[in-house]
């Protein structure tokens, strides 16, 4: 994810309208603002309107990027500026404005680029059919570039490659691994991060991307069916008829609808604290 540029005080005043905030503000009085926002433009309050969930998926990205702003404000000490014209202006949240694309931003514990893992996930030990395991953390070894996954209260790493979640569903593709438990991890599957990173750099790939999550819808519905999980099947056959309705879509619309599909899955799995650890 690149670093934007440093915030002007037309930004600052600009995150203060999108988040209706007063100031001074402290970061507390920040995250109040943005959960406040957030709650409202969420995504998920648009299902069934493409171009809506799509429109708040891009309203909660400006939100992101305000409470970014202004928690940068008040770490440089900066002086707030003075209100504009008519004090600050209610936002409507009906009709989001078309704000250019920007990244999804993480807001919790780092993922790591290579396993897709992060703090706090469940993980099974090939072959997968062990004790639920949680990750601590990833680190490289520098000497081969191997990637190694750090278990609460194991003694020893593990290698990348022999570690794969655990007791979650994918929200976009509807992947998903047993054991069956209470509450099953809600996060975007491996395959969906690497994806969304492949169709904002080439939108080209739209269309195998959409086949390839149809796959996986199928493939998670028998895990699903497999581990006992009515709730696991319902979501992986739900995502497998969005997927192969999208089927017939144009290039734009198949992208735009996947992008906010993984937007939408990144945001809620951001918003959720980790497990443990
Ligand atoms: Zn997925």
């Amino acid at each position: 994810m690149s670093r934007r540029r440093t915030p002007t005080t037309a930004d600052c005043r600009r995150a203060l309208w999108l988040l209706g905030a007063q100031p001074p503000l402290d970061h507390a009085d920040v995250l109040k603002a943005w959960r406040g926002r957030v709650a409202r433009a969420h995504p998920d309050r648009h299902v069934g309107d493409e171009r809506r969930e799509q429109a708040a998926a891009t309203l909660t990205r400006a939100l992101n990027e305000a409470r970014e702003t202004l928690d940068w404000w008040i770490d440089q000490d900066l002086d707030w500026p003075p209100p504009g014209r008519g004090g600050v202006r209610e936002v409507r949240f009906d009709e989001p404005e078309p704000w250019p694309e920007r990244e999804p931003e993480e807001t919790v514990a780092p993922v790591c680029p290579v396993t897709g893992l992060r703090r706090g996930d469940r993980v099974r030990l090939r072959p997968y059919d062990g004790d639920v395991l949680v990750v601590e953390e990833t680190e490289v070894d520098q000497r081969d570039r191997s990637v190694w996954v750090r278990l609460v209260g194991e003694p020893q790493a593990a290698r990348s490659d022999r570690v794969r979640l655990a007791a979650f569903s994918c929200p976009a593709c509807g992947a998903c691994a047993g054991p069956a438990v209470d509450e099953p991890t809600i996060r975007p599957c491996p395959d969906c991060l690497v994806d969304l990173r492949r169709l904002e750099q080439r939108p080209a790939e739209a269309d195998r991307i959409r086949r390839a999550i149809e796959a996986r819808a199928r493939a998670g519905e028998s895990t699903a069916e497999s581990i006992g999980d009515g709730r696991l099947v319902d979501r992986a056959r739900e995502r497998r008829r969005w997927a192969r309705r999208l089927g017939p879509a144009g290039p734009e619309d198949l992208q735009a609808a996947l992008l906010s599909a993984f937007s939408s899955a990144w945001e809620r799995w951001g918003e959720r604290p980790a497990p443990a650890g």
